[in-house]
């Protein structure tokens, strides 16, 4: 059967000057390496059997339907604006609204060249396609809003970084690629009819009770906030949260430099670009404000009284702190069992922290042993952990089923940096199966499986990875 996608565009109706039409550059050997079935299901798409899907996937031809386009957008990388960056190795093929309802981009990355390439070649190379698809399709089922993975493919041409690689193209799937860079490239033009345009588009996208700019920044802080504890409560560091990879639907994009913490350190940094630590695993919670901020400031010139909407958001963005700890108490108490937190139990969650810390204890593994109450092992201090342990006890004793929730909310699993990093060596030499065995036991992270006991480990040290690159 035919590969059929029911695409149904909009973006692409928008003004010419928010993308470029664009092709797909061919490539000479596509090979298919993964196909997400159960995602295809889910947005109506036909004809997964198709041979062509290798073809389809790696951009030599385009499903009916498809309007591809590279997306205009700006944004703030590491604090210095850039006025212009937009898809440079990306198409939007277009959009199909799925089975549920839920609207959904269908993107080509690593497709060859645009208009805004600048100095790069448009390509991926398999490393960081695969990164992305594990990584993504795990959080996904770790309950995180995600960008997923619905194909990745094999070029058959070489990519040249440090070295040469073998190329790779992912087909990505989000609510959208509407970023906070997309707003802001419109509001430094000072372009209010595309900035009006933008935000009608997204508000009739994504919230469509919104009624003001105001009210679209409110909500938009909500979904982010919820997003970065989420990351913090899975020890999960983005390592690139800069503006363009930030978005207005309030989903995870961009896995560049991205990592999974090992053992407990609330300064870790991963990313080889990030040398001053700016997108550290807790620096995230300061920095979405910061770029909620500059969120703010490009709604600004939407509203009629400019300054007194600067005063009423910089308020707004100012409250974003509360929310962020507020939620912060809620998924961390529900990580100790407590269901219904009160403000001082950010002590006993700070002080298990800190246990954790001294020690090096494994952030993941610590918490799921917690889950069984088996915790004494992970911690260092056991004279310090067993003081700690009676005030939990204590605390948790009115609870009507603490370890039950801690075991919906405290994974067994995840996509450590080092299975990570052996999966792409051994895809690199042609053995895709760590691949696929990743994906299928991360696929349920919340159940123990004796049989993937070796990815639950933390790496030794001749395993560990330092640092973690862009590609
Ligand atoms: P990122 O760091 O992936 O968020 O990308 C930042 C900007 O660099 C975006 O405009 C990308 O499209 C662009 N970019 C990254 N890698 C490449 C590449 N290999 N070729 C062209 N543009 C790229
Ligand atoms: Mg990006
Ligand atoms: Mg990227």
């Amino acid at each position: 059967m035919t590969l059929s996608i029911p695409f149904d565009n909009s973006y692409a109706r928008l003004p010419d000057g928010f993308f470029a039409r664009q092709g797909p550059t061919p490539v000479r050997a596509p090979e298919l390496i993964a196909f997400n079935h159960d995602l295809a299901r889910l947005m109506g798409i036909d004809g997964a059997d198709d041979p062509r899907l290798a073809a389809l996937f790696a951009g030599n031809a385009l499903p009916e339907g498809a309007e591809p386009i590279a997306q205009l957008y700006a944004g703030h990388q590491f604090g210095q604006y850039n006025p212009q960056l937009g898809d440079g190795r990306a198409l939007l093929l277009g959009e199909v609204v799925g089975r549920d309802g839920l609207r959904r981009d269908i993107q080509l990355k690593g497709s060859g060249p645009t208009p805004f390439s600048r100095r790069g070649d448009g390509r991926a190379w398999l490393g960081p396609v695969l990164r992305e698809y594990v990584v993504s399709e795990a959080m996904h089922a770790l309950g995180i809003p995600t960008t997923r993975a619905l194909a990745a493919v094999r070029t058959g041409e070489e990519v040249i970084r440090e070295r040469h690689l073998p190329g790779a193209v992912l087909t990505r799937v989000a609510a959208s690629h509407i970023r906070v860079g997309t707003f802001q490239v419109f509001a430094a033009r000072d372009d209010r009819e595309a900035l009006q345009k933008l935000y009608d588009y997204t508000v009739e996208r994504h919230y469509p009770d919104v009624t003001d700019p105001a009210q679209l920044l409110d909500r938009v802080m909500e979904r982010q906030a919820a997003l970065v504890t989420q990351w913090l409560s899975v020890g999960f560091i983005h390592g690139v949260m800069n503006t363009d990879n930030c978005t207005l639907s309030g989903e995870t994009i961009d896995y560049g430099p991205c990592a999974f913490m090992d053992s407990y350190n609330p300064e870790t940094v991963f990313s080889s670009i990030d040398r001053f630590g700016r997108y550290g695993y807790a620096a995230q919670a300061d920095i979405i404000v910061w770029n909620m901020a500059q969120l703010a400031s490009a709604l600004v010139p939407l509203m009629p009284d400019v300054d007194a909407a600067v005063e009423d958001f910089t308020t707004r963005v100012r409250a974003m702190g509360d929310l962020i700890r507020a939620e912060w108490l809620t998924r961390f108490a529900a990580k100790i069992g407590i269901s219904t937190p009160v403000a001082e139990d950010s002590r006993l969650i700070g002080d298990l922290l800190q246990l954790m810390d001294a020690g090096g204890s494994d952030f993941t593994n610590t918490f799921r042993a917690l889950s069984r109450d088996a915790g004494r092992d992970e911690i260092a201090d056991r004279a310090g952990f067993d003081a700690w342990a009676a005030r939990w006890h204590e605390r948790i004793a009115d609870e009507p089923a603490p370890f039950e929730l801690m075991a919906r909310v405290n994974p067994a699993v995840i996509p450590r940096n080092h299975r990570i990093e052996q999966m792409i060596e051994a895809a690199v030499a042609g053995d895709d199966a760590p691949f696929h065995r990743l994906l299928q036991v991360l696929s349920d992270p919340y159940t123990d499986q004796p049989e993937a006991a070796d990815l639950c480990r933390p790496p030794a040290n001749s395993e560990k990875v330092r640092a973690t690159f862009c590609g």
